[in-house]
């Protein structure tokens, strides 16, 4: 599932081809399942894209007419320059002649044109957290949210509140950098500034690396992200800790398989 690296690599491909692009026709995938993810989408039509920005997993693109285009690659979202096929669920045709095809097996992706900055009909985009690499996350003000809540760390991280684009490949990475245990309710200001930094890092390196691809995520030219091979924790349940050597071990933790090292991550 693609997280904030992920999408800011397709992001980085999108945005020299989209800039300045006027969309001539829109095509969505007419199956029933389909089209509470594309609202307003045809009023793309007509309307010019001036660049391809992000927030959290969220590619936004401002439009004319004071519109806003909100893209969410959901599970399985892929963007394609080229012929469509089965899994096809909407296209976009430009003025430069070439078509964006926008393939999503899963079915959770989403595409929909809302009033700039209106995000009440994307609640997750409404309630989302300060962008991770910006100034906005601030350390401080991060130690207070984990102080207050009394969720444990791991699936608060991934409510997207506390820090936007943070899914569960970085939450165990992030965790096991700063050796915090996913499930600790106990996270004091001083382990929080070093999940900050750390939350940081792995994002900065999976970022450089173009990303982690597993099965589905793709880059715009068809390409697989690098950081697969980088990582410490995540998808490594079983095999030896980096750090310590100990076995990894993998639970579920609220709904979510996790990876963490029982020696070196202290509840
Ligand atoms: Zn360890």
């Amino acid at each position: 599932m693609p997280e904030l690296p992920e999408v800011e690599s397709v992001r980085r491909q999108l945005d020299p081809e989209l800039s300045g692009k006027r969309v001539l026709e829109v095509w969505v995938d007419p199956h029933p399942m389909v089209p509470r993810q594309f609202q307003r989408i045809a009023e793309l039509k007509g309307r010019r894209i001036s660049c391809v920005g992000r927030r959290g997993k969220f590619l936004i693109s401002p439009l004319d007419r004071g519109l806003e285009l909100v893209m969410h690659l959901g599970m399985t979202g892929v963007f394609r320059f080229e012929v469509s096929d089965p899994y096809t669920r909407a296209s976009l045709t430009l003025d430069d002649g070439r078509r964006l095809i926008f393939k999503d097996v899963r079915r959770f992706g989403r595409i929909a044109v809302v009033d700039a900055g209106r995000y009440d009909t994307i609640p997750t985009l409404a309630h989302l957290g300060p962008e991770p690499l910006s100034d906005e996350f601030d350390p401080g003000r991060f130690s207070l949210w984990l102080t207050r809540t009394d969720a444990p760390v791991k699936p608060f991280l991934l409510s997207q509140r506390p820090v936007a684009g943070v899914g569960n490949i970085y939450a165990d990475e992030a965790l096991w950098v700063a050796r915090i245990h996913p499930a600790s309710r106990r996270v004091g200001p001083k382990r929080a500034r070093l999940l900050h930094t750390a939350i940081r890092e792995v994002l900065s390196a999976a970022i450089d690396r173009e990303g982690t691809t597993f099965s589905d995520y793709r880059m715009v030219n068809g390409e697989s992200g690098r950081n697969a091979s980088f990582l410490f924790a995540y998808g490594r349940g079983g095999e030896p800790c980096p750090r310590c050597s100990y076995p990894l071990r993998k639970i579920v933790l609220g709904g979510r398989g996790t990876t963490y090292c029982p020696r070196c991550q202290r509840y």
